[in-house]
């Protein structure tokens, strides 16, 4: 038997620098950056987007050699079935079953096809690690019950009110030319799926099994690149030393075989990792103060101050406290020539 496929899950509410994450992942050596798998049945086979190497993704030969072992005839009722078996208000009973010790998602046909999926692409692309940036918590908890998987689950949150305004921006799908817009959610709504993501990641992962899991910051990952990175890659089971770095926050990106996820992805050549705060200017009062009346329960759980203008303080998961002390927290990406600024998914 083949031994088990590693798989780096990235998990927590979308626009927190997860397709950054994965894009620089994908460097380094015996990872493969395979973007947000659980839409490879409906973008990828039945939509044939673009994979991140440009190709539709029926034309890309690395795909091409995966999908042969695929049920692709099927491949839109096993999005369908997905859909349906990871909706919102299945939550509640997923958080049941969690906590009596059964799987949270329970077994189904369609599983055997999902499992097939990360074999084949650990097999075909040689990768010790494979990196799935679907971010939904169901998703991950599906595949951790998966047979011929071992899961890591590396946990991405970023500033509530970041995400909120991030998710308003207008985008396209694939790119500023795609006439398909990616979600956006209002405000509110999206302050509500950044508590429940989140809560429900740190539910399933971070008490129950602490050693197959990593909280990273986007504000603690922007302000110190290489070295947040470093930390990933030796969670993932990866060389640290192997990375895409140029410089403590700069990389050099090679196209990438990613399924889905932020247009960024296509981005190559010379990257800046610097911050986006535009939206500590540009968020309105009204906005920032529903976000985080609506966060608030999460605020202090992942280290983000109440009140506006206090940058977070550098440190994973520790409270964040107002006044003067964290002020000094590191303000970075501020000033910086052009707006290269990784606010994404
Ligand atoms: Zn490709």
């Amino acid at each position: 038997m083949s031994p088990p496929v590693r798989v780096l899950y990235l998990a927590g509410s979308g626009r927190s620098g997860s397709t950054l994450v994965t894009t620089v992942l994908g460097q380094y050596d015996g990872v493969f950056a395979a973007g947000e798998l659980r839409y490879l049945w409906q973008r990828g086979e039945v939509e044939n987007r673009p994979c991140g190497c440009g190709r539709p993704l029926r034309d890309c030969p690395l795909w091409g050699e995966v999908r042969r072992e695929l049920p692709t005839d099927r491949a839109a009722a096993i999005a369908a079935g997905l859909r349906g078996r990871l909706r919102m208000r299945g939550l509640p009973a997923l958080l049941r079953r969690h906590r009596r010790g059964v799987r949270p998602v329970p077994a189904h046909p369609d599983d055997a096809a999902l499992a097939d999926l990360y074999a084949a692409v650990a097999r075909h692309t040689g990768a010790r690690v494979v990196v799935d940036s679907s971010k939904l918590p169901p998703y991950g908890a599906l595949l951790g019950a998966l047979p011929g998987i071992e899961l890591r689950v590396l946990h991405l949150v970023r500033d509530p009110r970041a995400t909120a305004f991030s998710w308003r921006r207008r985008r396209g799908l694939d790119g500023d030319a795609d006439p398909e817009l990616m979600s956006r959610p209002p405000v509110g709504k999206a302050a509500l799926l950044w508590l429940v993501w989140n809560t429900v990641t740190a539910r399933l992962w971070a008490d129950r099994a602490p050693a197959g899991y990593l909280r990273v910051r986007y504000e603690d990952l922007t302000a110190d690149p290489e070295a947040t990175l470093r930390r990933i890659a030796g969670f993932a089971g990866v060389d640290p030393d192997g990375g895409p770095f140029t410089g403590p926050a700069t990389v050099r990106l090679t196209p990438t075989h990613s399924v889905a996820g932020n247009p960024s992805r296509h981005r190559t050549g010379p990257v800046p990792i610097t911050a986006d705060v535009q939206w500590r200017h540009d968020l309105s009062r009204r906005s920032y103060a529903l976000v985080t009346a609506l966060t608030a329960p999460g605020l202090r759980r992942f280290g983000y101050p109440w009140r506006r203008g206090v940058p977070a303080p550098a440190g994973a998961g520790r409270p964040a406290r107002g006044g003067p002390a964290a002020a000094g927290g590191r303000s970075v990406g501020v000033g910086r020539a052009g707006s290269t600024g990784h606010e994404e998914g």
